[in-house]
C-alpha cells in the first residue's frame, strides 16, 4: 500500500522516525491509519494489486472503517475486493469499506453499499431552491448493505458534501 508512512516505520510501528513522528504529531496520520495500513499490508502478499493502492485516511464512524484510497484504486481492487474485506474485517472487528476518494455522491454510495446496485437517482427540487438526490435501491436488496441508512446519508454527506436520500423501492 502506498502511504505517507515509510516503510521503515510502519514495520517497526509504535518506533517510529522523526519524519513519521512528525506526521502522527500533526495529524496527518492517525492512530486509525496506522492499524489499517498495517492489516492491508499483511494482505498485499495475498493481493499484489494491495501494493499499488494508495491509502489516503481511515474513518472510523459507527462501527464501521471506511478506507479512502486514490481514485481508480477501487476499480483496480475490485475483482479481490471482498475477499480483502473478509479478512481486514477480521482483523479490525468491524465493519469495513473501501472508498474511492470523490466528490461524487453516488459514486461514494455505490463503494459504501457494493455489491448491491443503484437503481436510480431522482433530482427533487425543493421549495428553497436547494435540491436533494434521491436514491433508489431494490427493497429485496436493503438486507445485504449491513449499515444503517441515515449513517449511509450522513457519511455520503461528510466526504462528497451532498445530500442524498436513500430510498428502497
Ligand atoms: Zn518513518
Amino acid at each position: 500500500m502506498k502511504t505517507t508512512l515509510c516503510s521503515i516505520c510502519l514495520k517497526n510501528y509504535p518506533l517510529v522516525c522523526v519524519n513519521c513522528q512528525e506526521k502522527i504529531d500533526s495529524g496527518e496520520i492517525s492512530e486509525l491509519d496506522v492499524r489499517v495500513i498495517r492489516v492491508f499490508m499483511n494482505l498485499e502478499k495475498s493481493f499484489p494489486p494491495l501494493k499499488e493502492t494508495t491509502f489516503l485516511r481511515a474513518i472510523q464512524t459507527n462501527g464501521l472503517i471506511i478506507v479512502l484510497v486514490s481514485r481508480g484504486d477501487g476499480r483496480r481492487l475490485r475483482p479481490i475486493l471482498r475477499k480483502i474485506l473478509r479478512l481486514a474485517e477480521k482483523e479490525l472487528d468491524s465493519i469495513v469499506r473501501v472508498v474511492e476518494e470523490s466528490k461524487n455522491p453516488q459514486q461514494i454510495l455505490r463503494d459504501l453499499i457494493r455489491p448491491v446496485r443503484i437503481l436510480g437517482i431522482n433530482t427533487i427540487w425543493l421549495p428553497d431552491n436547494s435540491f436533494e438526490r434521491k436514491v433508489r435501491i431494490s427493497s429485496r436488496d436493503q438486507s445485504r448493505i449491513h449499515l444503517d441508512i441515515t449513517h449511509l446519508e450522513k457519511i455520503v454527506y461528510e466526504l462528497s458534501g451532498e445530500r442524498i436520500r436513500i430510498s428502497f423501492d
